[in-house]
């Protein structure tokens, strides 16, 4: 079994909370975002996973081709669009759908010679300032898009939250009316919602919505408010390789960060930032021992962590070590640690073997 480091994939969760996004969405089409590896837990099984996806989003081309390769039929919308002139081929080769945000996209759309080769969704600024055009430029945008022969039918129309995960907040609120004044008058379909928009602002939903992160079971809300009922798709486990018995004022690890306060036993688990398990988790980072909750000790190390066997006096070597998925959630990790589920997700190295299974 090796060091046993391995992820535990889920797909009938992922599927239940794929069907809480669709009910949720109200009647408007779900675009299943599965950029970055399907955020970690695997590209090509996330998508075959979603066969009610109305669409994929992904990042690029480079994720794009190995779906069609693998026989993905659905729409799949590149959410950054191209991210040079010569990926339009490419492209359209493989039916996917682009999304322009900037002048230098249009203009290439302009200048290439394919027939009604694209399906386009024209990215509006409504007050993220990161990618999309001025909200007063979208109707000369859409103009050029319709007029534009490489362009098939009317352009759709979305923009992106900034902070949709703070339900009580004011910003989301002031992005959604920005976007209704630029979209006055424009006939495209229209998106605005990420997991939270979804969740959180029945106003977000519109003709589609773009969830990504709850159908991998987190919650998008840092509020700590009503949790939706998502189910984790990943579990990551490990194991325990050594048990030592450890004096009062006996040092733990690197620099010896933790010092036992008094005779205890300590676990050494077989997983480290190696793995991609956060090198910034700090002690008191729980970890599930035996389905049983216990804590991180001093500093994670490339291979290995150790953890308090207090109240754990049945531990034996080889047991089995959660690091977060079932019975504890990557949210509850990701906050010790000092970041998002997201990225630790997305952080596995590929000394971690994935294991997929159907609830
Ligand atoms: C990543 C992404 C999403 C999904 O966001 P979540 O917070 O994971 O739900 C939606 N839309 C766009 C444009 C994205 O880049």
């Amino acid at each position: 079994m090796s060091r046993g480091t391995r992820a535990l994939i889920d797909l009938a969760a992922l599927r239940h909370n794929f069907a809480l996004a669709r009910a949720h969405a109200e009647g408007a089409r779900v675009m299943a975002v599965i950029k970055a590896g399907g955020y970690g837990h695997g590209l090509r099984r996330t998508a075959q996973a979603l066969p009610d996806a109305d669409a994929f989003g992904v990042t690029s081309l480079e994720e794009a081709l190995p779906l069609r390769a693998a026989g993905i039929s659905q729409p799949i919308l590149l959410l950054e669009g191209i991210f040079t002139d010569d990926e339009l081929a490419a492209a359209a080769e493989h039916e996917l759908s682009l999304v322009v945000h900037s002048e230098w996209q249009l203009a290439a759309l302009e200048r290439c010679e394919l027939r009604a080769a694209f399906e386009c969704w024209l990215k509006i600024n409504s007050g993220m300032n990161r990618l999309g055009v001025p909200g007063e430029q979208a109707a000369v945008f859409e103009r050029r898009l319709q007029a534009c022969p490489a362009v098939r039918g009317t352009p759709r129309l979305m923009t992106h939250l900034a902070a949709a995960d703070d339900r009580g907040g004011a910003r989301t609120p002031a992005q959604l009316e920005s976007f209704r004044r630029s979209c006055e008058g424009l006939t495209g379909e229209r998106s605005l919602a990420n997991s939270a928009g979804l969740l959180g602002w029945p106003a977000a939903r519109a003709d589609w919505v773009r969830p990504g992160i709850m159908l991998y079971g987190v919650s998008p809300f840092v509020d700590g408010g009503e949790r939706p009922d998502l189910r984790p798709v990943m579990t990551l486990e490990s194991q325990l390789i050594a048990i030592n018995q450890c004096r009062a004022g006996d040092r733990i690890g690197y620099a010896g960060a933790y010092t036992c306060p008094e005779d205890m036993a300590v676990g050494v688990v077989s997983i480290g930032y190696g793995d991609g398990y956060p090198r910034h988790a700090s002690t008191g980072t729980p970890v599930l021992l035996n389905g049983r909750r216990t804590q991180l000790l001093g500093r994670v190390s490339m291979d290995m962590i150790c953890i308090d066997l207090r109240g754990q006096a049945d531990a034996r070597v080889h047991d089995p070590v959660v690091l977060w998925g079932q019975g504890l959630p990557a949210e509850e990790v990701a906050a010790a640690a000092g970041t998002i589920a997201y990225e630790l997700f997305c952080r596995l190295t590929n000394r971690v073997r994935f294991e997929y299974h159907d609830g």
